[in-house]
């Protein structure tokens, strides 16, 4: 039978920083982006967090690649 393992809310990925695939914690976070000064003009886009159980290092890519 195979057990579904109540793992935290984490995902193995290599890490660079530790140079090794690691437990990473992973959350989206909305950041606010101005797109010119002058406009006052935002755009909201999601970044993906990704923080290193391990070393702690921390990585945010844009969800969106424009
Ligand atoms: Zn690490």
């Amino acid at each position: 039978m195979a057990t579904t393992d109540d793992s935290i809310n984490g995902l193995t990925e290599y890490c660079d920083e530790c140079e090794l695939d690691t437990l990473h914690e992973v959350s989206v976070q909305i950041r606010t982006e101005s797109i010119k000064k002058e406009n006052a003009q935002f755009s909201r886009e999601p970044y993906r967090v990704c923080e290193c159980q391990r070393c702690g290092n921390r990585s945010s890519q844009r969800m969106n690649n424009a």
